[in-house]
């Protein structure tokens, strides 16, 4: 229950706020929330619309271009103008997608320097932004959300704006996307999570994207929600700056991770799992024309543990357990009615 007597990381009593959350009924609004509702005595201002929910799903990057620049740039725009004129703090959820590809991938596969993270390790505060060119149209997503990370940026530096910027990466858990044909379009293309789970619940082999060479650090979305919440509670710390906010030990490939999940999938719903449980597809297959793909995203997490003191604690194996097992009892039996064939007499 809400307690009064919260403190903060320097041991100051917390005010009770009022919380204007956009988005509040997306997969991330909803945990934040759930525990801000729960555990402080907040309140939140929750606001969701159909046209607040800005695209972050690659499918759409570059087979809705326009849709992706304007929700992720254009009507973030008032947003940014109304807290800097009105002296509002602005929290911004940006994406690890800024950081685009690493320099690493411009290297020779065998290049020993790959094995150095200065040619790897994301850093806020260093890395460079690297992008595809304009008809790679996956980059669409990255450059908006660069621009208003910029205009944010700017408010600041020459307006006094009060921001913080938190860079997602690869958050993961209960509630994420959609399940096509279920509680989303039947064509709709959901991120990774979703994908596989999808697989798995129709008892379908899991799609490797271009051999799922890329790798990615998945971190678990209550994990997440606490760096969020220190954020909130701890403004002298959080603001004027950007936070990656991951888990730098839940590395692994795609195929890893497709390979990890039907192990888990198979413990949690008691089936076993498929002879052949991946196949191979081409990303002009799969996506379309003008996908492309970040390599490898692994977060420094020096500034988040130095201002914060944050750090994830669910490794990959229990992550996906619990969601697993939160999509299996969600969706297995919707999933096994929408797939049997009608009785016909
Ligand atoms: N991917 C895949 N099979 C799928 C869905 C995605 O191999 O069914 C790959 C995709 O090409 C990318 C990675 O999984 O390399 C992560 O994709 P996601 O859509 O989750 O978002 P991203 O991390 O690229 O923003």
């Amino acid at each position: 229950m809400a307690t009064a007597s919260r403190v903060d990381l320097d041991g100051n009593t917390i005010r009770p706020m009022t919380i204007c959350m956009i988005g509040a009924g997306g997969f991330i609004g909803s945990h934040l929330c759930e525990k801000v509702l729960a555990e402080t005595p907040h309140t939140v201002l929750a606001v969701d619309t159909i046209n607040l929910a800005a695209i972050c799903t690659p499918a759409d990057y570059n087979t809705r271009p326009l849709d992706t620049i304007y929700s992720n740039f254009i009507d973030a725009l008032p947003v940014v103008k109304y807290c800097s004129e009105n002296s509002k703090r602005l929290i911004h959820f940006s994406t690890c997608e800024v950081y685009g590809k690493t320099i690493g991938s411009f290297l020779p596969k065998d290049s020993p320097l790959l094995k150095d993270p200065a040619y790897f390790l994301l850093t806020e505060d260093a890395s460079p932004c690297i992008f595809g060119p304009i008809e790679k149209q996956r980059w669409s997503y990255a450059c908006a959300k660069q621009l208003i990370e910029r205009l944010i940026y700017a408010e600041g530096a020459e307006n006094g704006l009060e921001f913080t910027i938190v860079r997602p990466f690869n958050w993961i858990g209960p509630r994420m996307d959609f399940i096509p044909g279920i509680d989303g379009p039947s064509e709709g293309v959901p991120r990774v999570l979703a994908c596989f789970s999808n697989n798995l619940l129709r008892g379908e082999p899991l799609k490797l994207v271009d051999g799922g060479h890329s790798q990615r650090t998945f971190v678990y979305i209550k994990d997440a929600i606490e760096a969020v919440m220190l954020m909130i509670e701890n403004p002298a710390r959080a603001n004027g700056h950007i936070f990656n906010v991951g888990n730098p030990h839940n590395e692994v490939t795609v195929r890893q991770l497709a390979e990890m999940m039907t192990q888990v999938y198979s413990k949690v719903s008691g089936e076993a799992s498929l002879e052949v449980p991946t196949i191979d597809v081409s990303s002009k297959e799969f996506y379309g024309e003008g996908y492309d793909d970040s390599d490898k995203r692994i977060p420094d997490m020096t500034i988040i543990n130095k201002q914060l003191g944050w750090n994830p604690k669910t490794s990959l194996w229990d992550l996906l357990e619990s969601t697993l097992t939160y999509q299996h009892r969600t969706y297995a039996q919707a999933v096994k009615q929408a797939t049997s064939k009608p009785v016909t007499s």
